[in-house]
C-alpha cells in the first residue's frame, strides 16, 4: 500500500503531494489551468523538487495542456530522475475507475471501456471461432485446452479529423482537399498507428462503457494508461495526415507551358474534431489438442472475438495457412488442409470416419488403383496397411 503526504499551498516549491509507494516516492504537482499551458519552467521545478526530495519521480497532472516544449524538457531530462506529465484524458481514465464523474468545458469525459470476459466466456467465444474447423468425432471445442496467459486491457485514441485546403495558382484553383471525418486508431500508449483489420475491428463494435469491470481471471491483467498527451498526440495526427493528403500536381498555365507544384497540406489545415478512448481487452493464451500446443492472442470488442496473433491455422502438413474451415486430426491435434481431390494433408478414415492429418494416416489398397485412408487404430486390424508419410 502507499501513503499519500498532502503539501499544497502557494509555497509548495512545485510539489503539492508526495506518494510514498512500493517503487519509492513520486513527487506530484498538479495544475488547474484552463487558459495557460504548461511549459518548461513548471517541469524544471518540479525537476528540482524530485531532487532535493531525495526521489526519482515525479508527476505534473493538469485539466489542461502541455506545451511541445515541455514535452521536450521531459525527455531530455538528466539520468535517474523520470517525470510523466499527465493530462486531461489521463485524469478521466483514473476518476472513471474511481468511480468519479469528471464534468469539463466540453461535457463528461468518458472512457469507452470495451467488456472483458472471463474464462466460461472466453471458452465460449473460441468455440465459435473453430465452429467451422471439421473434426470427428470429437469437435474442435472438445478437443481444445485454453491456458491463458494474459490479459491486457490496450488502451486506444479514436480520432476523427477534417482536412479543409485549396491550392491555387495564377491559373486558378488547381487542387481542393475537402476530407471529413476521417477516423484513425492510434495507440495511446505510444502513438502508433494501429493496423487496418484490428481498427476496423475496435471501431465496428465500440459500444459506450463504463468503467472496466475486470473479470475474475487466473491471470495477471494489464491496463494500460492513457499515457501519450494530447499535443503529442496532435502532433503525431497531423503529421499522418499531412503525408496522406499532400501530392504533387501537374497544371498548364495560362501561357500553355505545364508546371508541377508541390501541394503540401498544412498543420492549420488539419482540423480534430473528437478524440474518444477506447479500451479493448486482448487476451494472450496457450491453446492445447491433443498433443499439439499453439500460441493465439484474440481482441474482443464487445460484439465479437477476433484472433491477431496465432499459429493455429498452421497445416501440420505443409507448414502453410490452412483456413478457418481446415481439419484437425483427431489422432495427434495437428490442423491441417481439408481434404482434396489429389494430395490431401488430411483425410476422413475410411473405416470410422476419423478426421486424420497426412502425418497420422495409413493406407491399404481397395481393389487394383484405389487406396482406402486409415486411422492409426484401423490400420491395426488390416494386415498390410502402410504409413501414408
Ligand atoms: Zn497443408
Ligand atoms: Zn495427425
Ligand atoms: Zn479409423
Amino acid at each position: 500500500m502507499c501513503r499519500v503526504e498532502q503539501i499544497g499551498g502557494v509555497a509548495d516549491g512545485g510539489r503539492d503531494l508526495i506518494i510514498h509507494g512500493r517503487g519509492g516516492k513520486i513527487v506530484v504537482e498538479c495544475k488547474y489551468w484552463r487558459n495557460k499551458s504548461i511549459g518548461r519552467p513548471i517541469v524544471q521545478k518540479l525537476h528540482s523538487a524530485v531532487v532535493s526530495e531525495r526521489a526519482t519521480k515525479g508527476m505534473v497532472i493538469t485539466t489542461g495542456r502541455y506545451t511541445a516544449k515541455a514535452e521536450e524538457c521531459v525527455r531530455q531530462l538528466p539520468g535517474g530522475v523520470s517525470i510523466k506529465l499527465r493530462d486531461l484524458n489521463w485524469l478521466a481514465d483514473q476518476a472513471q475507475a474511481a468511480g468519479i464523474r469528471l464534468v469539463t468545458g466540453s461535457g463528461d469525459s468518458v472512457i469507452h471501456d470495451l467488456p472483458a470476459t472471463d474464462m466460461a466466456g472466453l471458452r465460449a467465444m473460441l468455440s465459435g471461432i473453430l465452429a467451422p474447423v471439421k473434426s470427428h468425432p470429437a469437435s474442435a471445442a472438445e478437443l481444445l485446452e485454453t491456458t491463458l496467459a494474459s490479459l491486457r486491457l490496450e488502451a486506444y485514441y479514436v480520432v476523427t479529423a477534417n482536412v479543409d485546403q485549396d491550392f491555387t495558382t495564377g491559373a486558378g484553383r488547381i487542387r481542393s482537399v475537402h476530407e471529413h471525418g476521417i477516423r484513425g486508431v492510434y495507440s495511446a500508449r505510444d502513438g502508433s498507428r494501429t493496423d487496418r483489420a484490428r481498427a476496423s475491428f475496435l471501431l465496428e463494435g465500440a459500444r459506450l462503457g463504463g468503467p472496466p469491470r475486470i473479470p475474475a481471471v487466473p491471470c495477471p491483467v494489464y491496463k494500460e494508461d492513457f499515457a501519450l498527451g494530447g499535443p503529442s498526440l496532435k502532433r503525431i495526427v497531423a503529421e499522418r495526415l499531412i503525408r496522406k493528403y499532400s501530392s504533387t500536381v501537374r497544371y498548364t498555365g495560362r501561357n500553355r507551358v505545364s508546371y508541377r507544384k508541390d501541394c503540401r497540406i498544412g498543420p492549420r489545415s488539419v482540423h480534430i474534431t473528437d478524440i474518444r478512448q477506447v479500451r479493448m481487452p486482448k487476451y494472450v493464451m496457450r491453446l492445447g489438442f491433443l498433443k499439439k500446443r499453439y500460441r493465439c492472442s484474440l481482441v474482443q470488442n464487445g460484439d465479437g472475438a477476433r484472433i491477431t496473433d496465432s499459429d493455429l491455422y498452421e497445416c501440420g502438413v505443409c507448414g502453410r495457412h490452412a483456413g478457418e474451415a481446415c481439419l484437425l486430426c483427431n489422432s495427434c491435434g495437428a490442423m491441417a488442409h481439408a481434404p482434396r481431390l489429389f494430395g490431401s494433408h488430411s483425410h476422413r478414415c475410411g473405416d470410422c470416419k476419423k478426421t486424420i492429418c497426412g502425418n497420422c494416416a495409413f493406407w491399404v489398397r481397395r481393389l487394383l488403383l484405389f487406396k482406402r485412408m486409415l486411422c492409426g487404430r484401423c490400420a491395426d486390424r488390416r494386415p498390410g496397411a502402410r504409413r501414408a508419410r
